[in-house]
């Protein structure tokens, strides 16, 4: 159902791209145009990109599992085994951990939980959705809902918006007769603007790929780290105009660093300056910066 694109290599608009552009210009040129940089090798810039964090990997993770209990829940209701889903939660942070290196260690700033606190936290978060109303309205949904669903759907969610390249990456659609939702996990603290922002561009991702299809498009921001709440804002058409100016103008932003708009070939480092924040003790590239 999702529509393909062939390859081009203009620049792309996302919440997370302009987000970084906006912190930190420097980051932004690590992040999307390591190969670029003059003095550091590709590989070194991109080994730090690859870091983990505690955070990143809780999330990375709590989707990962939900998107394999909503799989079985397409085949099966039958209650899950609390056991073998800790089990196999354990199993995934194992290989997580073995597969990543966590930004905490290089940097030796704190020491990283353990596996089993990892198993814990997330086993949590997983348990304390399975128990909420929303997933007994998922358990209950027809069959030809199910059949339908998207979970998780592979690709960076490229999508158009007007004639922009954007990049709207979703977690989990699901028809519903003539309403598609939209089920976004949060495992972090909520960020309303920013949160609000991939919402719309959810829904708009929805209407392109479905072509009005749906009457409503429903998307929810589902909070796991307290006690699981949802925020269902209401977008109005002024909001998604509004929307496509924000993105029209974000891009032409981000494109003016462009020394190649076509191509997506960035201008020289210096036009990508540092910035001195107590962010730069988060950021994962601060050595490259000297700030370590
Ligand atoms: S360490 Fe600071 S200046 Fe350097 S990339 Fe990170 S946020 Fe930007």
């Amino acid at each position: 159902m999702i529509k393909k694109f062939p390859f081009t290599p203009i620049l792309g608009w996302s919440v997370s791209r302009y987000d970084t552009f906006s912190t930190c210009k420097r980051k932004y040129f690590y992040t999307y145009y390591p190969k670029f940089h003059s003095e550091y090798a590709e590989d070194e810039i991109k080994e730090l990109k690859n870091l983990t964090s505690e955070a990143l990997t809780i999330g990375s993770l709590v989707h990962d599992v939900i998107e394999t209990l909503l799989k079985r829940l397409q085949k099966s209701t039958e209650t899950v085994d609390a056991e073998k889903l800790k089990k196999f939660i354990a199993q995934r942070v194992a290989e997580y951990c073995k597969k990543y290196q966590f930004i905490e260690t290089y940097y030796q700033t704190k020491a990283i939980l353990s596996e089993a606190e990892f198993t814990e936290r997330i086993f949590d978060m997983v348990m304390k959705f399975l128990s909420t109303d929303r997933y007994q309205w998922l358990c209950q949904l027809p069959e030809e809902s199910k059949q339908q669903w998207i979970i998780e759907p592979g690709g960076f969610g490229e999508t158009r918006i007007g004639e922009l390249k954007a990049y709207c990456k979703v977690d989990f659609m699901l028809p519903v007769g003539k309403d598609v939702f939209i089920l976004d996990w949060k495992t972090g603290k909520e960020e309303v603007v920013k949160h609000r922002k991939q919402l719309i561009g959810y829904a708009l991702f929805a209407q392109y790929h479905f072509q009005n299809q749906f009457e409503n498009v429903i998307p929810i921001l589902s909070y796991l780290k307290e006690e699981y709440a949802e925020t269902i804002p209401e977008i109005t058409n002024e909001d998604i105009s509004e929307f496509e100016n924000t993105v029209q103008l974000e891009s032409d932003e981000m494109k003016q660093l462009c020394s190649n708009v076509e191509q997506n070939i960035p201008r020289g480092i210096d036009h990508f300056p540092m910035i001195d924040s107590k962010l730069c003790g988060y950021c994962e590239f601060r050595k490259l910066c000297k700030k370590d």
